[in-house]
């Protein structure tokens, strides 16, 4: 057993959160068969947390056979609806009661601002697990109008093993979004947190038995992407995988499922979201702005829904790129926990470098930075909150997703143009806009090609809507009422009244 300890000495949280970091499976903490390790980094510091166990494809056959005998004898249509959604309850009262020490680990692992953790990402991962367990029992089949000699019927059923592979910008919440909706379906589950923020899915582990769960229900095998990602998605014994991560992860993980049993797949990728903003805001523009701000720096603009690409109208351009750039530079960049801290580090150093490669992308192919542009100079991998200006369509700005605090602001005259600049992206997860005209806000968030259009908002997002990934954002939705039919399959049942041969 590897016992972690964590002593918090902040402005914000004082205490201490104690996880275990060995793999998770069957109810029981249990070391990998073959032993690897792997170092947590703080990256508000640059300097280890702990060293985590790392699993490898065997682990994965345990905790896959673990989670079919679960399935088979313990989960799944052995058990009440309302059996199941107790359990989800129990768990969301008791990471209720955890609160701090969850959020706590979280922003130490990831960098997010503590005062986000606790307020808004963990209770909202609290208000998923309820939002599920509300929806068990509630899923049914049809009675159909067939031949009139028989009585047909269609049912709803689980999978049967579920893999949840995530990714490291916001671990629990998403973490908690797959396992949810697939556990209140029957489903069991194997789950591979990032290899880069594991912390917080191992203290949930602590929680799973006195949350009432069986063993088996629900496994966490931590592990590089390349292995433990790799066994899951090739593995023939699973039945469906949700993915949260890059497109180009993504793509591997269709091509193993196709290679392997043809495992069922959700994929929830990367974007390059538009945030449209039309002059008639002009006398709201202050709205307008910490909206816009709220959509590329917060997380330190690692989202998915990042709105990277702000269009804004000619007759309000100018004023726009000035108010930006005051408040990007106003933005106070550091400690996690210090409560003034409104954007952390980037998660880890290799994203670090990667953010800043395309800012050095974005000035070599000719824009003009605006203001930031630069690590911070200190430990830790900070970015200053950064803005282009006269961004055009082959740039990379433009193009590619950076996950970093990177703001491309691009003018444009006509409603059709910026529909046409909008949509000029392979992906198509989120588009935003902001006008006061009714008829416009309808016409644009018909145009935009994306799974989630934000009117006169950007993130406020909410477990009862879907969230899908057009284009190459993704296959599939993730929360709301659609994504339980992802996680189940449908059977139909004809009955011939008699034995008579038709
Ligand atoms: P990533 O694709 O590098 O990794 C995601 C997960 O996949 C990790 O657990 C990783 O270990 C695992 N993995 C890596 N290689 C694998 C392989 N060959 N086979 C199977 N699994 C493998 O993504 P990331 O860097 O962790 O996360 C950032 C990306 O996630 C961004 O593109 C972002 O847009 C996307 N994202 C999307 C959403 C959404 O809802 N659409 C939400 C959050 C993040």
């Amino acid at each position: 057993m590897t016992i972690f300890t964590h002593q918090f000495d902040t402005d914000l949280y004082k205490g201490s959160v104690t996880l275990n970091t060995d793999l998770f499976i069957n109810n029981e903490w249990v070391t990998p068969i073959e032993g690897n390790h792997f170092e947590v980094i703080n990256p508000s510091t640059g300097v280890r947390i702990t060293d985590i166990s790392l699993g490898t494809s065997k682990d994965v056959d345990v905790a896959v056979s673990a989670a079919r005998k679960s399935f088979k004898t313990s989960w799944g249509l052995n058990v009440t609806p309302s059996f199941r959604a107790n359990c989800l309850l129990k768990l969301a009262d008791i990471i209720s009661h955890n609160i701090d020490a969850i959020a706590a680990i979280e922003t130490l692992d990831v960098g997010t601002p503590f005062t986000m953790t606790k307020y808004f990402m963990i209770p909202g991962a609290v208000e998923t697990l309820k939002y599920y367990a509300g929806l068990a029992g509630k899923t049914h089949g049809h009675t159909k109008e067939t031949n009139p000699l028989k009585f047909g019927y269609t049912r709803r059923e689980p999978h049967g093993v579920v893999a949840a592979i995530t990714p490291w910008n916001s671990p629990l919440p998403i973490a908690i979004a797959k396992i949810a909706p697939a556990l209140i379906t029957g489903n069991t589950v194997v789950l591979k947190p990032s290899e880069f923020t594991p912390l917080s899915a191992l203290l949930f582990a602590s929680f799973i038995s006195e949350a009432g769960f069986p063993p088996g229900v629900i496994n966490i095998v931590n592990g590089l992407g390349e292995v433990v990602g790799t066994a899951l998605s090739h593995h023939p014994d699973i039945n469906f995988i949700s993915f949260t991560g890059s497109s180009r992860v993504g793509r591997l993980i269709a091509k193993a499922s196709a290679e392997s049993n043809l495992k069922k797949v959700a994929l929830e990728l990367g974007g390059k979201s538009p945030n449209v903003i039309f002059a008639d805001v002009e006398d709201d523009l202050d709205e307008v702005l910490t909206w816009s701000e709220r959509g590329i720096f917060a997380l330190s603009g690692q989202m998915c829904s990042a709105g990277s690409r702000i269009f804004v109208q000619e007759q309000i351009y100018d004023k726009f790129v000035q108010k930006f750039t005051e408040i990007a530079e106003k933005r106070i960049v550091g400690d996690p926990f210090n409560p003034a801290t409104v954007q952390g580090p980037a998660a880890y150093k290799g994203h670090l470098d990667r953010v800043i490669g395309y800012i050095d992308a974005g000035i070599k192919e000719g824009a003009k930075l605006v203001t930031g542009g630069k690590a911070l100079d200190k430990d830790g991998y900070f970015v200053q909150p950064t803005i282009f200006t006269e961004v055009a369509p082959e740039m990379s700005l433009f193009r590619d997703e950076s996950f970093g605090p990177i703001a491309a602001i691009i003018k444009f005259k006509t409603e059709e143009e910026v529909i046409q600049l909008a949509n000029d992206t392979s992906y198509g997860l989120v588009g935003a806009l902001f006008t006061k005209d009714l008829n416009r806000a309808i016409r644009v968030s018909n145009a935009i090609d994306a799974g989630t259009i934000f009117v006169n908002c950007f993130n406020w997002i909410e477990t009862p809507l879907p969230w899908t990934g057009y284009k190459q954002s993704g296959w599939g939705s993730e929360n709301g009422e659609e994504v339980l039919e992802h996680y189940m399959q449908v059977k139909s049942v004809h009955i011939n009244l008699g034995l008579k041969v038709a």
